[in-house]
């Protein structure tokens, strides 16, 4: 669909049964809303388009974030069910470069796999450095292209020999390695080599996240008298104002990015009523969709023993019954399966999920202010991507859905209009 609207440009609307029809991840989501469309969702009774109402765009990023393949990734049941195929020693996801999922495994990829060994034996040499096998690399795969810190990656990662890391732990993998554990030894050593100790320096939380209001280089750190942390300019496109900051000043400036996502008490409750509105009519379609699963699987067993009968009274061929058994039984098994699928993913838990992320909004600056710089910096960085420092003031650029709370935030505007169904009662 992507592709079509790309090549036709006087296209303008899209007409989607409904929200996880749409989007099959989070990048889906903000790569359609460049286009400008206006979006149908049928079946919510909701049209998004750039005109819309700042509430209804944020309801609808909430969607998303509950929108199936999203929410899967994140969810604890999925979690739970990679863990167990880690431990069988199955690679739990998508397959890493170099190999490809067939069935539940991973195997070697035809072109992927040798462009791995190749890595490890132009760095196990020891004769390159990282940015002399990127270059090599370039030059032997031009059509194929790969940052060089993706290839320190590559090279870093146990699976090529057959062991992977899943969770913080390792596990012993049934794939076939591409290099021997030896091999990736000696990548390692390599490794260790060149990483000559630097000179120490502290980890500074806030580095990387801001950009010089005056010439647009990035804003670094440095230590001062020993003790104090410094942020400024790099300078490094020719000479700038360069403001210097303590970090404490910092800190307490980003908390106005935060304050710039809390959603008021006021409006807590009336959105997350709005949120179960929208899953009631979801809960019944695949309550539905059960029923008729529930059904067919049940209607299998008397099938199979009437085909037995018929085998017994010699109505029909022993083969042919047994075939047409084995069939009804994998069919069983796939409907078993489909059952067992949507009794795991409780409709209420995205609920929660979109409940609670509500209600962090709501607590973000009461939380931030209780945190030290780190864990404020790994706040910010979930809220925002990346934003400009002129010594006096933070400008953020939010992250999906953050940017529609901090419209919301910043206009007032979230109720919405008199004939809509979602008002809040009382
Ligand atoms: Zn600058």
């Amino acid at each position: 669909m992507v592709k079509f609207l790309r090549s036709s440009k006087d296209v303008k609307t899209v007409l989607v049964e409904k929200t996880d029809r749409l989007y099959r991840n989070f990048k889906d989501y903000v790569l359609l809303e460049d286009f400008a469309l206006e979006m149908h969702l049928v079946k919510e009774g909701e049209v998004i388009s750039k005109n819309s109402k700042s509430h209804t765009k944020f309801i609808h990023g909430i969607k998303v974030l509950m929108a199936k393949n999203y929410i899967d990734n994140l969810s604890e049941e999925t979690k739970k069910g990679m863990q167990a195929k880690a431990e069988q020693g199955l690679w739990p996801s998508n397959a890493p470069f170099g190999y490809k999922n067939v069935d539940k495994r991973i195997e070697p990829d035809g072109e992927e796999a040798p462009i791995v060994r190749q890595l490890f034996q132009w760095y196990g040499t020891g004769n390159y450095s990282l940015n002399q096998v990127h270059a090599l690399y370039k030059k032997t795969y031009p059509l194929n292209p790969i940052a060089r810190s993706y290839i320190e990656r590559i090279l870093k990662n146990p699976v090529y020999y057959g062991d992977f890391l899943w969770a913080g732990r390792l596990y012993k993998g049934l794939h076939l390695p591409l290099v021997s554990k030896r091999q990736w030894d000696t990548v390692q050593e390599v490794f260790k080599k060149a990483n000559k100790p630097k000179i120490t320096k502290r980890n500074f939380p806030f580095t990387g996240m801001l950009t010089c209001a005056f010439c647009g280089c990035a804003i670094t750190a440095s230590i001062k008298k020993g003790r104090y942390i410094y942020y400024h300019c790099t300078g490094s496109r020719g000479p700038c104002q360069r403001p210097f900051t303590r970090q404490e000043v910092l800190e307490e400036k980003f908390g106005e990015v935060i304050k710039g996502i809390v959603i008021p008490d006021s409006v807590v409750g009336w959105l997350v009523k709005a949120l179960q509105e929208g899953q009631k009519g979801k809960v019944a379609h695949q309550e539905a969709i059960l029923r008729k699963v529930r059904a067919e699987c049940e209607s299998i067993n008397p099938k199979i023993d009437a085909l037995l009968e018929d085998r017994l009274q010699g109505k029909i061929p022993e083969d042919l019954c047994y075939q047409k058994i084995n069939q009804l039984r994998s069919r069983q098994a796939s409907l078993k399966e489909q059952i067992e699928l949507y009794e795991k993913t409780e409709q209420n838990t995205n609920l929660d999920k979109a409940s609670r992320l509500i209600e962090l909004a709501n607590k973000a600056y009461y939380l931030y202010l209780r945190q030290d710089a780190h864990k404020k910096a790994t706040l910010l960085k979930i809220v925002q991507w990346n934003s400009t420092w002129d010594g006096v003031s933070v400008c953020p650029t939010y992250r999906k859905p953050f940017d529609v709370i901090a419209q919301s935030v910043k206009s007032g505007d979230w109720l919405p209009s008199q004939d809509s169904n979602l008002e809040p009662s009382g």
